[in-house]
């Protein structure tokens, strides 16, 4: 009986947190998680690792960052991302349909990795999140979860990843913008179409009502 990403042993242990760290004196944003399966005697274990929930296979296949690699759409907003597969273990192919608990590869140290671990990124809307606060949860969840986040205002001149979530859910209702995390005169053009079209007050900022209506995505079933 495994956990929800090891097939045969149901402890996991965390070995690196997402978010910033300092690596080298250099400040880099860990994007997902490091994991490893743990023992009922606490050591550190490899296993094979599973699917998050039931998707298709986006990628798979090797780079030299990720080492051999998978990754799977969930629905419209949400994607998981398993990186450092042991060579020649892969077990899934672009365009496969998983099921949740699916083997995906056995646990490697392949790409920019020290040690046999698994990286896991949870996408949310195009967005890095941080997996923990979704482990034990079910897509359903995950998407009321996103729907009740609080979201910052934003406005001209704001930059950073909120301001690339805003521009994804923009793209996705139709906007031809690029998604590159700076709010300038295209973001707020598109805003305010984007406004205007939900009969919400124009005024090119982000508030809480057009987050409201931003969020508001038609699910693939
Ligand atoms: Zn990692």
């Amino acid at each position: 009986m495994g956990s929800r990403f090891f097939k045969n042993y149901a402890g996991y242990k965390i070995t690196y947190p997402f978010g910033k760290r300092e690596i080298l004196g250099q400040t880099e944003h860990h994007t997902g998680v490091d994991l490893v399966a743990v023992a009922e005697n606490g050591g550190a274990l490899s296993d094979w690792v599973c699917a998050f929930d039931a998707g298709e296979v986006i990628e798979a296949g090797f780079n030299s960052r990720s080492g051999y690699y998978c990754k799977i759409k969930h629905d419209e907003t949400l994607s998981t991302l398993y990186c450092h597969f042991k060579k020649d273990t892969l077990k899934v192919k672009k365009g496969d349909r998983v099921e949740r608990g699916d083997v995906l590869g056995f646990m490697g140290s392949t790409g920019r990795s020290t040690g046999a671990h698994l990286h896991l990124g949870i996408s949310l809307f195009g967005e890095w999140v941080d997996p923990e606060k979704y482990f034990d949860k079910d897509l359903s969840e995950v998407n009321k979860l996103t729907l009740t986040h609080e979201r910052r205002v934003l406005r001209r001149g704001a930059v950073g990843d909120e301001v690339r979530l805003l521009q994804t859910l923009l793209a996705f209702h139709g906007a031809e913008i690029s998604t590159d995390s700076s709010f300038g005169p295209a973001t707020e053009k598109a805003l305010v179409t984007f406004q205007k079209s939900r009969e919400i007050e124009a005024d090119g900022i982000a508030g809480p009502a057009t987050w409201q209506e931003l969020m508001k995505i038609t699910k693939r079933s």
